[in-house]
This record gives C-alpha cells, sequence and structure tokens, in this order.
C-alpha cells in the first residue's frame, strides 16, 4: 500500500506540467514458435523468421527498452524509473510494473499457467507473478486458445496431467479478433498457431510450463515445470464466457475500458474522428496496434509503444488508428 507521504508526492508530480513522451525501442525474442509478421505488418527490422515476441514496453532485465528520442534518448526504461521517479508519478513498486508485447504465434505456444505474486516470492526468489491479459490483433478463421481445464478436483488434474489426458484436461475456446481475454494466475492457457495478439502484463518472466506438444528445440525437449503447474493451477477453472469480451462493437473516439484489477487498468481507443482525455494517472503505457495518426502533434504508427508520464495532462489524438493503452492498479 501506499504510504500518504507518498501519495501527497505523487500528487505534488500530478500538479507538475511534463509533456515529454517516451518512445521507446522494442526488444525481439527469437521463439521456436515464432513467426514473421511483426516484419511484414508492423515493419519492424527484424534479424530472424521466428520472432515470437515484441517486448513494446518493457523495463525488465530479460528485455529494458531503450527511449528512442528526445530528452531521455539512450536511457534503458529501468535507468529512467529509478533515476526520475517523478516521470512515473513516484508510483510504489520496485520497478517498472507492466510489460506490453506482442506476440506471434506460427505455431502453437507451449500449455502454461503462472504463479501469482505469493507463490512467485516464496519460489522464484521473489519474484513477481504473473497475471496477464490480451487484446487478439488478427487470427485466422477458426482459431481457439486454451484457457481453463476440464479437471473437476485436483486429484482429477493431477490424474489426467500424469496420464498426459491432454485433450480431455484442456479446455479449448474459438476466438475471433478483437476478443479481449484476462488471464489470472493459476489458469491453464495457450495460444495457439495463427494468432497475433497485444499482452498487457505484470513485469514478469516466470512461466511454468505444463506440456509442450512433445516438440524438440535443438534435439531436445523443452523443460516442463509439472510439479510447479499442478501447485499453482486453480481448480476447478473459473468460467470462461465470463473472461472474453468481444470488443469490435465498443464506441469509436472514445476510452474503452477492458479490464481493471491491482495490477493494470486496460483501455482500447479506437481513433476516427479523434479524441481527447486527461493523463492524470503515474504513467500511461500506449501502442498503436492499427493505422497511423498524431498524438497531441506528434506522428503516430502501427507499431509504435510509448509512455505518456506524470503530469502529462490533456491527450489529444487523430487519424485513423486503434491503440491499446494501459495504466498501472486499478484506475478509474
Ligand atoms: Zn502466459
Amino acid at each position: 500500500m501506499e504510504t500518504a507521504r507518498k501519495i501527497r508526492e505523487r500528487k505534488g508530480y500530478l500538479e507538475m506540467e511534463n509533456k515529454e513522451i517516451l518512445f521507446l525501442t522494442p526488444v525481439f525474442k527469437e521463439m521456436v514458435w515464432g513467426g514473421n509478421r511483426m516484419g511484414e505488418e508492423f515493419h519492424y527490422a527484424l534479424s530472424s523468421d521466428h520472432i515470437g515476441e515484441c517486448w513494446g514496453i518493457s523495463a525488465h532485465p530479460h528485455g529494458d527498452c531503450e527511449v528512442r528520442e528526445g530528452a531521455f534518448k539512450g536511457k534503458k526504461l529501468s535507468e529512467l524509473w529509478k533515476e526520475e521517479p517523478g516521470l512515473f508519478g513516484h508510483y510504489e513498486a520496485e520497478g517498472f510494473p507492466l510489460l506490453i508485447k506482442i506476440i506471434d504465434a506460427k505455431q502453437d505456444l507451449s500449455i502454461q499457467v503462472h504463479p501469482n505474486d505469493a507463490y512467485a516470492k516464496e519460489k522464484e526468489k521473489g519474484s513477481l507473478g504473473k497475471t496477464e491479459c490480451w487484446y487478439v490483433l488478427d487470427c485466422e478463421e477458426g482459431s481457439s486458445l486454451v484457457i481453463g481445464h476440464n479437471a473437476g478436483s485436483r486429484e482429477q488434474m493431477k490424474e489426467m496431467i500424469e496420464k498426459g489426458q491432454w485433450q480431455e484436461f484442456l479446455r479449448q475456446l474459438p476466438i475471433h479478433k478483437g476478443d479481449f481475454i484476462q488471464i489470472d494466475p493459476g489458469t491453464v492457457h495457450a495460444i495457439k498457431g495463427g494468432l497475433l495478439i497485444l499482452e498487457t502484463q505484470q513485469s514478469s518472466d516466470i512461466t511454468y510450463r505444463l506440456y509442450d506438444y512433445g516438440r524438440m528445440v535443438d534435439g531436445k525437449p523443452r523443460q516442463l515445470h509439472l510439479e510447479k503447474s499442478m501447485d499453482v493451477i486453480t481448480v476447478p477453472a473459473k468460467d470462461v464466457s465470463s473472461s472474453v469480451k468481444g470488443t469490435l462493437g465498443l464506441p469509436a473516439d472514445t476510452r474503452n475500458a477492458l479490464e481493471a484489477n491491482q495490477y493494470y487498468t486496460v483501455w482500447k481507443i479506437k481513433v476516427e474522428k479523434g479524441c481527447a482525455f486527461a493523463q492524470d494517472y503515474p504513467f500511461m503505457n500506449m501502442s498503436v496496434v492499427e493505422g497511423e495518426g498524431t498524438v497531441n502533434g506528434q506522428k503516430i504508427k502501427k507499431g509504435d509503444h510509448f509512455v505518456l508520464p506524470c503530469g502529462f495532462g490533456e491527450v489529444e489524438l487523430q487519424g485513423e488508428m486503434c491503440l491499446i493503452a494501459s495504466a498501472a492498479g486499478k484506475v478509474g
């Protein structure tokens, strides 16, 4: 919890104006299941045809984005977080708390599950757990995701996993472009081949792999984490219908909140005629996922990721584009 002193300090910073937009250079990750859509559709210069992830906004040690231009050009996001806490409204967290990724799944990702904060703290050297959510940027007709499972008890879950009854155990769900899916810790999940996704998540890289379809990487199977997976899987699984939202019918030129929990609030903003709103949070992340336009007069296009700092004030978006935005914590 934030102390009263911190909140006062933050309010002080909120009153300071800061119009510097922190444009970030993404970090790319080669993955066995990755493809080349990020090069083709987002015009990133890629070094491989198996790029699975683009870390667009991240200060995680496994992929720390650098500021692309402006007063802080060349600084890592993790450095700014430490050296310029005012930019982030003195937000109380050890490091930049969120990580925004684009995922290009040419093939199925492994079946996995993430721990919550308490479990990760105890078993993963104090790391954070991982709560994440997905916005489906694109998918093939008839695509599906794995979300949840069909076991009714922990005993049944263990039996199904130990016997490898994946067909019966895993719950598959049809998915469409524009769907939004919230994945709580303990939820068995897998992104399937053919999906392009924007992920907003806690800044954590702790994943327990439950099943990898028997795939070999460099002649060896990737490591599985069965014990830890079985420790953290929620049984029975949460009702699927409550965790998937279609967003294509949402109104344009306004912020549509897709999710708000203790870790993040996520919005979809589809700009057609233009819109304006106040950035009065400690900071706000934005990723342009379609089209192009301007933010307060500065040109932005599909594939740009940036942070609006504390005290940014009025945000003006013009053009024809779609953005996914987020703030840390549950905000109004
Ligand atoms: Zn995950």
